[in-house]
């Protein structure tokens, strides 16, 4: 997609391109999807580069945090609004987010407490609920679960009788990575309804309705999760219904580029190996998928040796690192790969540098290019 900005970079390439004005392109189709009376917050895990968290702070109503280092990123960005969760949420944490005026979502009844006795005065808050049910298919189920996160709801009674906080919501952010749009606006309605039920039987004067992420890309086509069965969600009057997409919102604006060092065939396969690897964009690693490239031809060829080079065959593309599992994509058809030639991984700029183990063989890190 940047053939000519690629080719331009000093050999060989290596580099990530983030494209702000494809993610302003993203969030103004998520806010045109999203229902009235909703709003919706860019999840900073996705991707942490302040160029990227600057252009999103500005066209959606806010931004998501994890941590306090994405905390005083969103705060740095100018964010209007500021969600923070997290599971192991420090005291310094929690006083900085409330300092900076940020919505916490409360993840434990410990947490609630720690919380209500570093505020000077009451916050508000939201719970974050681990339901019984109201799960979704996708990657990483986060809810009718064992997992870290959350308050179950037996526990919810006992968090209601903690003084020095005043709860104005729920926090059910459910899975990540879905592609099922009817299946997600069946689960925000379901979590409208409980929220209602629940606020109304412990006596919370419900304000805010948390649905979190989740909103999938699917990888290995271009297809992304159909966002028009969230359209006629009806919010309840007085109720903020929330999102916080990540990777929806940055998956397609990023590209990560790494040029082909070397080609050769062993045991009957051929391996395009790249000045690059799983140590800049780990994602195809993590989730044990093969992740699709483009070639961009690059013709010159200064050397007096012979160049290496394959037509019409299946290659493994596969990083620098000395172990067998640095791979990005198995056995892609190529018409032509040279060493020389750059790959291109599209859909790299959600969970990709930012979830990398960078400092694995000391290797350079890739070139960022902001558009
Ligand atoms: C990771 C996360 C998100 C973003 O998830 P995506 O799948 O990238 O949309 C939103 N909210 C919370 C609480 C998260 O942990």
């Amino acid at each position: 997609m940047h053939d000519e900005l690629l080719r331009a970079l000093p050999a060989p390439a290596c580099a990530y391109v983030y494209d702000t004005a494809a993610l302003r392109a993203r969030a103004a189709m998520v806010r045109q999807a999203l229902p009235s009376g909703a709003s919706f917050l860019y999840a900073v895990k996705a991707n942490g580069n302040p160029a990227v968290i600057a252009a999103l702070a500005s066209v959606c109503d806010g931004l998501e945090v994890a941590s306090g280092g994405e905390l005083a990123l969103a705060v740095a960005a100018g964010a209007e609004r500021i969600a923070f969760g997290g599971p192991a949420k420090t005291d310094a944490e929690l006083a900085a987010a409330v300092a900076a005026g940020a919505l916490i979502n409360v993840e434990s009844v410990h947490e609630l407490r720690r919380l209500a006795a570093i505020a000077p005065t009451p916050p508000a808050v939201c719970l974050r609920v681990n339901r019984p049910g109201g799960g979704l298919q996708g990657s990483h189920t986060m809810t009718g679960t064992p997992t870290p996160f959350g308050i179950e709801e037996s526990q919810l009674g006992e968090a209601m009788r903690i003084h020095g906080v005043t709860v104005i919501g729920f926090h059910l952010h459910a899975v990540s990575n879905n592609l099922d749009g009817v299946a997600h606006a069946a689960f925000v309605r379901d979590s409208l309804a409980w929220s209602l039920r629940t606020a109304r039987d412990l006596g919370i004067a419900l304000q805010v309705v948390n649905v979190g992420g989740g909103f999938g890309v699917d990888y290995l086509g271009d297809a992304s999760m159909d966002l028009s069965p969230l359209s006629d969600i009806v919010v309840p009057p007085g109720v903020d219904l929330v999102f916080e997409p990540g990777r929806f919102l940055a998956a397609d604006a990023g590209a990560y580029a790494a040029t082909v060092i070397d080609i050769k065939t062993t045991h009957g396969r051929t391996f395009a190996v790249l000045r690059g690897g799983t140590h800049h964009f780990r994602l195809p690693a993590a989730w044990g998928y093969s992740h699709p490239f483009t070639v961009v031809p690059v013709d010159e060829w200064p050397h007096p040796y012979p160049r290496p080079s394959v037509e019409d065959c299946l290659v493994d593309a596969v990083g620098e690192l000395c172990t067998p599992r640095d791979v990005l994509t198995r056995g892609q058809h190529v018409e032509a790969l040279r060493a020389g030639d750059i790959l291109v991984f599209g859909r790299a700029g959600a969970y990709g540098w930012d979830i990398s183990h960078h400092e694995f063989l000391r290797h350079e890190p890739p070139a960022f290019l902001v558009i």
